[in-house]
Formats: structure tokens, C-alpha cells, sequence
């Protein structure tokens, strides 16, 4: 749909600007203070897990099988906890390691191993020259800064509606072995809240990489995240690897933060059994044994994969409104307007939005003056870079749906006055 304010004559254009000028300054007197910047759930989300702190007491069986809770051992974590975490992935419990309450501090862990020490008796990365990164785009911004703070080179690959350009993924890896790794959030990605298709699934198992030492980092995050109804259905990795005859290619991750409690969670990581192997050495360096408190906490309230989904159905219950109304004032506000696209996900935790080029930022600042805090535009992309200056990412967990629905009517004007002001320039 072309953009209407691009199609008004200069007059009318004017008296639109005008009038959006009106409404925005009446906003700003109403000293708002929003914010729909924080990834994060609401305190009625968090509240739900809060049965499971009364799970342990100082009367509770600090054993698990064979494995003692209150003291050293089991580095790979409490085996409930690892069966957990295996239901939760859709893996083998033999190759999977759970420790701390951090997924991307598990994936800070294992890349700077890469980094330091090599993968797979491959030389480190740090005596390779410059090895690059392959950064699917609009992304999550620490997942670049893990990266770009090694020194690594993010490349940008345009993401799709069935999620990375597998084209470029396939000819960069397959052609240019200092293309280590490349960051995936399979399923509804932060911030697209795309959920790769099988297509994709299989084509990144189907990967002949140039170098090595690449892996995938394969960011399950929102794997137990969907709304409800539709919830998508990811094509487990493994499965694709296993279809294909190939191993040594991924690094899973997860954790329970968006379950239970962010940053007091548990987290996970699998892969091949060698490169698990290597994943086991490489913490032993920093770790005499996980904390186990909290994994027992989780299998005593979570249980199993049932027992995570009816919890997660409980925060889809709080978290579907939200995105609902997204979805409603995005419509009413602009749909007929030609200016603005954005995604529908069925879960996870985030809309992706694009506006006209080179709106982003300027929507971000006038958002800003009124009183409403978003991510800062450019944040989806490697070193903040967003090429069109299109895209920022509306995180509707954490307001109230009362502020979210203020927010976003503010949102609305934003881009509309800064989209005419643009369609004047
Ligand atoms: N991975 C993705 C894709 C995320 O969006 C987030 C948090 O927003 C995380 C990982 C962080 O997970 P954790 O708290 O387990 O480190």
C-alpha cells in the first residue's frame, strides 16, 4: 500500500502535521511515564512461580537419586533437573549439562571458549586472524554483544517471515571458513517472533561449513513460550541432524528465566556427545559444581514437560491480552495509512516493528519527550546499526494492559507525525 502522506498535496500534508503537532504537545503536557523497552514479564507473571519457593525448606530431601543438593558434585547438574531440561529441548538428558540460571551466560561461556581455547582441537579463534559472525537481523542485542566484545565481525542476514536469508547463511558458511558461528532464536525469535519453518530447519542442518570449528548457537529461548491456540511447531535440530547423518554442528540453549524467574531461573545447554564432551572441560575450568537449590526448586514445581505447560499456560493467559492489544491499536492507528508493518507472533515476547526508512530513531527520541521509553532504535542490529533506520522492537509483557493501551496510542502518533513529517522533507 503506498504511503498516504506521501500521495497528499502540501496543503493537506501540512494540516495533518499540524494536527498530529497538536495532539503530541497534549501529550506532553500530561507528563506521561511509560515503558514498553523491558523484555521482561510483569509482576503477575513472575507471582505465578512464587509456590516454588516454598518448596524448600529446611525439612526438604536435599537428594536427587544418587546426587547430593547441599554439597560439590554432579557438575552436570541434578539428573531431574537435566531430565527436565532435556523434556523442555526435546533432547537426550545424556548430553545436556544445566548450570546456573543464565542461558546467555552459558552461551557467553562456550563462545569465548571458542575464543580462547578452539573448538573441537581447532585453533582459537583469538590466533585465526578475524573470524566473523553471522547476526540473523533485527536480532537480540546481547547475543551481538557477546560477540562484537570478542572482536568477532557481526555480519547482518536479513531475517524473513520463515526466519534467516538461508541463501546468504548457506554461501557465507559454505564458502569462508572464518565464519565461526551464527546466532539463532528458532522459535518466535526477540524480536520477530518468527518461528523458523522446517525449510529452514533442515537447511541449517544440511550446512557443509568451510571452517571446522563453525557451530550454530542455537537459542532455544521461547520454546515453551506460545499463546496458546496457535502456538508454532518448531522442527527439533536435532532430529534434522540426525535425518541428514550429521553431528558436530549445534549448540542448544534454554533456561527457565521467562518460566519461572529471570535471573533466578535455570539454564541449559546441549549438543553432540564430543562436543558436550568439550563443553564438560571447558566449565570445569570456572565451576566446581553448579547451584542446585534452584534446579531441585524447579523439578519440585515444574515436574515435567506437562507441568511447564500448564504453567506457561497460566502466563499466556495474562501475556495473549497484551499482544491482542498491540495488534488492535497498530491496526485501528495505521494499518490504512501505508507507513508501517509489524509481526504477528503467536508467543515469545516481543512485536517487531518497521516504520518509513529513516523513521526508527527520530520515533524512539519524539517517543522519548512524551514520556513513553522504548528500545533504543538500532538495538536489533549488530553494532546498532540499523541500515533503514526502520525497525523497533515493542515489548508489551511488562505495563499493565491500562499503560500498554496509553503507550501505544502515544506510539501511534508518534509515527504518524514523524512518518508526515518525513513525507514533507
Ligand atoms: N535469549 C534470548 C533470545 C532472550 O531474548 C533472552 C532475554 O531476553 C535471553 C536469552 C536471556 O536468557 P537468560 O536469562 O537465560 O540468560
Amino acid at each position: 500500500m503506498a504511503n498516504v502522506y506521501e500521495d497528499m498535496t502540501t496543503e493537506a500534508l501540512d494540516a495533518e502535521i499540524e494536527h498530529l503537532q497538536k495532539q503530541a504537545d497534549e501529550i506532553r503536557a500530561q507528563n506521561v511515564s511509560l515503558d514498553m523497552a523491558r523484555g521482561k514479564p510483569s509482576a503477575e507473571q513472575t507471582a505465578l512461580a512464587r509456590p516454588m519457593l516454598d518448596l524448600l525448606t529446611s525439612e526438604t530431601k536435599l537428594e536427587d537419586g544418587a546426587a547430593i543438593v547441599d554439597n560439590y558434585g554432579t557438575p552436570d547438574g541434578l539428573p531431574s533437573a537435566r531430565a527436565l531440561a532435556a523434556q523442555i529441548l526435546g533432547v537426550e538428558p545424556a548430553n545436556i549439562v544445566v548450570s546456573g540460571s543464565s542461558s546467555l551466560n552459558l552461551m557467553h561461556d562456550v563462545v569465548t571458549h571458542g575464543f580462547t581455547n578452539g573448538v573441537a582441537g581447532n585453533k582459537p579463534w583469538c590466533q585465526q586472524g578475524q573470524v566473523k559472525w553471522l547476526c540473523p537481523a533485527p536480532g537480540y542485542d546481547r547475543h551481538f554483544t557477546v560477540t562484537a566484545h570478542l572482536g568477532i565481525k557481526n555480519i547482518p542476514v536479513p531475517m524473513h517471515e520463515d526466519g534467516p536469508d538461508m541463501d546468504m547463511v548457506q554461501r557465507l558458511v559454505e564458502s569462508d571458513p572464518s565464519v565461526k558461528g551464527i546466532w539463532c532464536v528458532p522459535k518466535y525469535a526477540n524480536p520477530t517472533g518468527v518461528t523458523y519453518s522446517d525449510e529452514v530447519v533442515r537447511r541449517f542442518a544440511s550446512l557443509k561449513p568451510a571452517a571446522p570449528d563453525f557451530r550454530i548457537y542455537w537459542d532455544n529461548a521461547y520454546c515453551v513460550h506460545g499463546f496458546g491456540e496457535k502456538d508454532d511447531a518448531l522442527l527439533n535440530v536435532f532430529d534434522a541432524l540426525a535425518d541428514v547423518g550429521a553431528t558436530d554442528l549445534v549448540y542448544e540453549f534454554g533456561s527457565t528465566a521467562k518460566v519461572t524467574f529471570p535471573s533466578s531461573g535455570i539454564a541449559f545447554v546441549t549438543a553432540s556427545a564430543s562436543d558436550m564432551a568439550e563443553v564438560r572441560k571447558a566449565f570445569g575450568v570456572s565451576r566446581v559444581s553448579p547451584e542446585k537449590f534452584s534446579q531441585l526448586a524447579h523439578v519440585l514445581f515444574l515436574k515435567d514437560l506437562d507441568g511447564v505447560k500448564a504453567h506457561m499456560a497460566k502466563h499466556a493467559a495474562i501475556v495473549a491480552p497484551r499482544f491482542a492489544l498491540v495488534e488492535q491499536k497498530l491496526t485501528d492507528g495505521l494499518a490504512d495509512l501505508g507507513i508501517a508493518k509489524w509481526t504477528h507472533p503467536h508467543g515469545g515476547y516481543f512485536v517487531s516493528f518497521d516504520g518509513p526508512e529513516g523513521s526508527a530513531r527520530k520515533i524512539v527520541a519524539l517517543m522519548s519527550e512524551l514520556g513513553v521509553k522504548l528500545t533504543p532504535a538500532g538495538a536489533t542490529w549488530p553494532y546498532g546499526d540499523d541500515p533503514h533506520d526502520t525497525n523497533i522492537r515493542i515489548a508489551p509483557t511488562y505495563p499493565s494492559l491500562e499503560e500498554l493501551g496509553q503507550a501505544l496510542d502515544i506510539f501511534v502518533i508518534a509515527v504518524r507525525l514523524v512518518s508526515a513529517r518525513l513525507a514533507r522533507a
